[in-house]
């Protein structure tokens, strides 16, 4: 049996009318950049998210940029990031000359530790990056208050969350002063190419990302400020209003899958329960854990991705690989042991749960499209493995 990491062709396949007529429409309108098409997608979405603006961008990358740039980071200023994340969190940091600061990850959810984040605090710091890594909300109450006591901004970094709501039902996103969200056709709501959005509830923040996503000129070809071209193509925004009003059932179909995975592990006596961290004869296999599954909302953890963690993670991608199921690995090295980054002077040892996790962690096929069949067989080859190894 084939299992691939992701298959977008069945939902393709499922709203290929009204994708194809979304397209269409846009080619017959000719209007390519923004325009009304991408001004309804932005109404739709800040509706869904509830949340007061939200602009369209290039991608989940430039939309963390441009929130930087909107907040006016410079050379000299620190700016606190995860360490184990997609590279983006880090990147669009430096880029604007800036000094990322690493912070340890929680074992259990892989989010920002907020107590390290209050340690690696200084005069400098001016903003923080929460990350809702594979699609779980960071614990944004105890960031928000560390965050507000020392004058810090805080940039969510929804990348992987889009649909995922915290504790209290708010959507990630929405809770800190920025929110940036990627449309990569693999994420969990995906564009026909690259894409982004950022959201505000600060009017005076929406204003100056809304001047900074065009260059910075307002009025046009007049610049009191320097922006970019962060615009987002009308097509995308076309594609993005078919499938907003699917994402809902996406995710509890992701959460189905999730669920069904964990309990399959159990019974293949590979593992006890979801959240342990630490291997033993009885926990082979360390399960995800949805931290907020008891506080009664709908839509808590949105499985962007699934992620197991196994002691000899490298062995069992072969073999997954020879029996024809798709993995990734996310992500091998962790910020503070990348090269470029190896002037900022971290080392090996500096943030064992996050090497950890690095060298542990095994992303699974989990896409809503997914058959029963195909999650036992995925979990009967990992047991297979075991056994043999
Ligand atoms: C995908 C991703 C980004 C970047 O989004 P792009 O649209 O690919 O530029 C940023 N942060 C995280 C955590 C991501 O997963």
């Amino acid at each position: 049996m084939r299992v691939p990491l992701l298959d977008l062709k069945p939902q393709y396949q499922s709203l290929k009318k009204q994708l194809d007529e979304a397209i269409i429409r846009v080619a017959e309108s000719q209007y390519f950049i923004m325009g009304p098409e991408l001004s309804e997608m932005e109404k739709e979405f800040q509706q869904y998210l509830n949340v007061k603006h939200a602009w369209g961008v290039s991608s989940g990358t430039d939309a963390l940029l441009l929130a930087l740039m909107a907040l006016d980071i410079k050379p000299g200023d620190e700016v606190i990031v995860p360490t184990y994340s997609f590279f983006a969190t880090a990147g669009v940091v430096s880029r604007l000359f800036a000094t990322p600061v690493f912070v340890e990850n929680d074992p259990v959810t892989f989010n920002i530790d907020p107590k390290d984040f209050e340690k690696k605090i200084t005069s400098k710091t001016k903003a923080v990056i929460p990350v809702h890594l594979f699609g779980q909300s960071a614990e944004m109450d105890e960031i928000m208050k560390i965050a507000i006591a020392h004058n810090l901004y805080v940039i969510e970094d929804a990348a992987q969350a889009i649909g995922t709501q915290y504790k209290d039902g708010r959507f990630v996103g929405t809770i800190g002063h920025i929110g940036c969200f990627s449309f990569f056709p693999s994420k969990n709501l995906g564009g026909y190419g690259d894409g982004g959005l950022i959201v505000t509830n600060d009017d005076k923040l929406s204003e100056i990302i809304r001047i900074k996503r065009v260059h910075g000129g307002e009025p046009k070809y007049y610049h009191k400020v320097i922006g970019g071209n962060f615009r987002l193509d009308a097509i995308q925004a076309a594609v993005l209003r078919v499938k907003l009003p699917h994402l809902q059932s996406w995710s509890e179909k992701r959460q189905q899958n999730a669920k069904r995975y964990n309990q399959l592990f159990i019974e293949a006596g590979l593992a006890e329960e979801p959240g342990k961290t630490k291997f033993d004869s009885k926990n082979k296999v360390l399960l995800p854990k949805a931290v907020y599954e008891k506080s009664g909302v709908k839509n808590y953890h949105i499985y962007n991705q699934y992620k197991i963690r196994v002691e000899k993670r490298d062995a069992l991608r072969e073999f997954m690989t020879k029996h024809e199921i798709g993995t990734e690995i996310y992500y091998p090295v962790p910020f503070h042991l990348q090269e470029c980054f190896s002037d900022l002077g971290y080392k090996k040892g500096d943030f064992p749960i996050s090497e950890f996790s690095a060298n542990t962690s095994i992303a699974l096929p989990i896409y809503p499209e997914l058959s029963d069949e195909q999650l036992q067989y995925v979990v009967s080859v990992i047991r297979k493995f075991f056994d043999e190894n």
